[in-house]
């Protein structure tokens, strides 16, 4: 398989908006008077640069609201006529996107329940072959970048260049503080895959409820993420789905003027050097744990060559535990994170038995 990069042109030259883009708007659409109300309030911020309304709601479980359907989309126009912003909606088949093509839309969006679908992405991308829309591909709901990257892919090929994804977290059978977990390395690992790629964070679907927001936007800016997705509606408590988790516009003003947009490098001088002499110590101190990490596994193979002699089993619980105790109280001790710990370890054992399974299964070669 071709792993050619995406075609693509940065989100800034198709936006005209320097990071951080932020599109903002209800869930659904619910009535007209519920979409131009909630869309000039959000205008009169003057915070965001995109208007979404949901037309067509996929939703987890049946009997709940399912959208307004295409009659939705002359409310969009409508409210785009009335507030300037651009306009966009999620498209989940080519029906979808034949009636956005028709009714003029600036942007459309893949949703995380489509892109988990390559017959869903291949069929929204064959509508939109030979037209020149910007898409925005959500992550699927399940934490797979290769999913992500080919909903990107099968887009691309069909001739779609104005493309950014939209990181919304992933589903999860353990309920954390999140509805969807950020999982924020399937994000960067997609970054470091396709370094041009912008990504919009959703932290609306991250986070499930409106008290979140605030801190998993900044989160997301502090990853260099290009803009923000942000559900507002007049009337939060009120709306048709995903009520918990939308905010007043006057409320989405409020976020954004309390985010720092950091940049992500400097051109001032003392900050470049320093910034070069604190990676140096980081070189530097990588390339001693790697040296000692390096002495740890060959004490890991004497230790398997040795068991292997005395026929002694080699994963010894008591060890393990008290490793894992001692460590990790030193950890603490040392101001270091307990879980990073307990990771760090779990790896470091998992190599060490590694090894000494090799050991332990080597065939003597004869002579
Ligand atoms: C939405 O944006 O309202 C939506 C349905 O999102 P997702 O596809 O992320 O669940
Ligand atoms: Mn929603």
């Amino acid at each position: 398989m071709s792993k050619k990069a995406l075609s693509l042109q940065p989100l800034s030259s198709w936006t005209g908006v320097q990071r951080p883009f932020i599109i903002s708007g209800p869930c659904s659409a619910e009535t007209e008077d519920q979409l131009l109300t909630t869309a000039k309030q959000i205008a009169a911020t003057g915070k965001a640069h995109a208007l979404r309304a949901g037309i067509w709601k996929p939703r987890t479980r049946p009997g709940q609201y399912e959208g307004c359907g295409d009659v939705g989309l002359n409310w969009l126009v409508r409210a785009r006529q009335e507030t300037g912003l651009p306009i966009t909606t999620e498209v989940a088949n080519g029906a979808h996107v034949e009636a956005c093509l028709k009714a003029g839309l600036d942007f459309l969006w893949v949703g995380a329940r489509t892109t988990v679908n390559p017959f869903s992405v291949q069929e929204v991308a064959d509508a939109l072959k030979g037209v020149d829309i910007p898409v925005l591909v959500k992550n699927p709901i399940n934490p797979d970048v290769e999913l992500w990257l080919g909903a990107l892919e099968r887009l691309n090929r069909a001739g779609i260049t104005k493309m950014a994804a939209i990181h919304r977290g992933f589903s999860s059978f353990e309920k954390g503080p999140f509805r969807n977990a950020p999982m924020w390395d399937l994000a960067i690992e997609l970054k470091t895959r396709v370094p041009e790629l912008d990504i919009i964070c959703d932290p609306s679907h991250i986070s499930g409820n409106r008290e979140l927001i605030g801190m998993v936007s900044q989160k997301a800016l502090d990853l260099d993420m290009a803009g923000l997705m942000i559900e507002s509606h007049l009337n939060p408590d009120a709306a048709w789905s995903d009520a918990k988790q939308q905010v007043t516009p006057s409320a989405l003003a409020k976020i954004i003027d309390g985010l720092a947009v950091r940049t992500q490098s400097s051109e001032n001088k003392v900050f470049k050097d320093t910034l070069s002499v604190l990676r140096d110590q980081i070189d530097q101190l990588d390339d001693e744990i790697m040296q000692r990490m390096a002495s740890r596994m060959k004490i890991s193979e004497k230790i398997g060559t040795y068991k292997k002699e005395n026929n002694v089993t080699i994963l010894q619980v008591n060890r393990w535990d008290e490793i894992v105790q001692t460590r990790v109280s030193m950890a603490r001790a040392m101001g270091l994170d307990e879980g990073f710990m307990r990771d760090l370890l779990r790896l470091v054992h998992h190599e060490s038995i590694q090894i000494q399974t090799r050991i332990m299964n080597k065939v003597e070669e004869k002579v």
